[in-house]
């Protein structure tokens, strides 16, 4: 048993952020699992040496791999390589953070002026849907939803957020499955599914042919008050806008969640184009996290919101019968 905290040498983290005597940075272990790309994992106590991954908290494994890679031991012999391997990437890092910074600058101050020039209030949008949002069918009906974006034998994912491993499976069926299923929802994921998936991750999204902007506010502008949410609501139509007709991205579907939040189905752009948006998306008040993962949930139609109780809604969505855009 150690009666000590194995040291970390703190020059060796990326990402790091500091309040007071607390560390939060990217856990090196995480990352070089392909994960943690914001940075939030690693936390320090710089008062008490205490440390660890908050995503993995009780993985010895997984402590074990970041001391490896970052801890400091006494007999710890040089490797000039790994520390040149290691500058290179820290130097990238960098580069990488004052270019994102700079775009997420640029699309702040752009922002005003796209909402000036796109401006889509809810009644043109729900105007302007290719199917008619005059009855319950296309405004409220999940499985109906699910056949306007996805071909029959489309396999999809629909739960709760927690709906996932293998006791979960009956979350997992065809297009055509569901509209028999006794319940569906209340929420959805923009993928499609290897067969047999029963757990709701990366790894068993067989396609993502959509990819849903969530628009959840401008960082520490939470509205509150209902002409603050309808502000923001037409804000967001008008950013969505932006991006059908500016940026060509094909928009599917927009669903007011009943929240103050709308999602935007676009069909899914080339990778640079994605990657472009999620640099910028913060700064335009959509939810970065969302963007390239297709196994995230959101909300259907027709279901009620936990919060307000109000029933989340199709405002825009694309004509029946698309062309089968499902296939890898
Ligand atoms: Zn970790």
């Amino acid at each position: 048993m150690a009666t000590t905290e194995p040291r970390i040498d703190l020059t060796r983290l990326l990402k790091v952020r500091r309040t007071g005597s607390k560390v939060v940075a990217q856990c090196p272990a995480c990352h070089a699992a392909g994960n943690d790309r914001s940075g939030e994992h690693f936390y320090l106590n710089a008062a008490t040496g205490k440390w660890g991954c908050g995503c993995l908290p009780g993985d010895t494994e997984h402590r074990r791999e970041i001391f490896r890679l970052i801890g400091i031991r006494g007999e710890r012999r040089p490797d000039p390589e790994r520390d040149r391997r290691w500058r290179l990437e820290r130097d990238a890092e960098r580069r990488r953070q004052a270019v994102e910074k700079s775009l997420a600058d640029a699309a702040a101050r752009a922002r005003a002026g796209i909402i000036a020039r796109h401006l889509w209030s809810l009644a043109q949008v729900r105007e302007s849907s290719p199917q008619r949002i005059d009855s319950p069918l296309v405004e409220s009906d999940p499985c109906h939803f699910l056949s306007s974006l996805f071909s029959k034998g489309d396999v999809v994912w629909t739960g709760e957020v927690f709906h996932s491993g293998s006791n979960h499976a009956d979350h997992w069926r065809t297009v055509a499955d569901w509209h028999d299923a006794p319940t569906v929802g209340p929420m959805v994921s923009p993928a499609t599914w290897k067969p047999g998936s029963t757990r709701r991750t990366a790894d068993s999204v067989l396609a993502s042919p959509f990819v849903v902007l969530d628009f959840d506010g401008l960082p520490g502008a939470t509205p509150r008050t209902s002409a603050e949410i309808r502000q923001h609501v037409e804000e967001s139509l008008a950013v969505a806008k932006w991006i059908r007709d500016d940026l060509h991205w094909r928009l599917a579907a927009i669903i007011w969640t009943g929240g103050k939040s709308i999602h935007a189905w676009f069909i899914s752009p080339p990778t640079a184009a994605l990657q472009s948006l999620r640099l910028t998306a913060a700064a335009l008040g959509i939810d970065s996290g969302l963007i390239g993962r297709p196994e995230h949930p959101c909300r259907l139609p027709g279901q009620r919101h936990p919060k307000t109780g109000n029933m989340s809604r199709v405002i825009w969505l694309q004509e029946f019968s698309p062309p089968n855009q499902t296939k890898i």
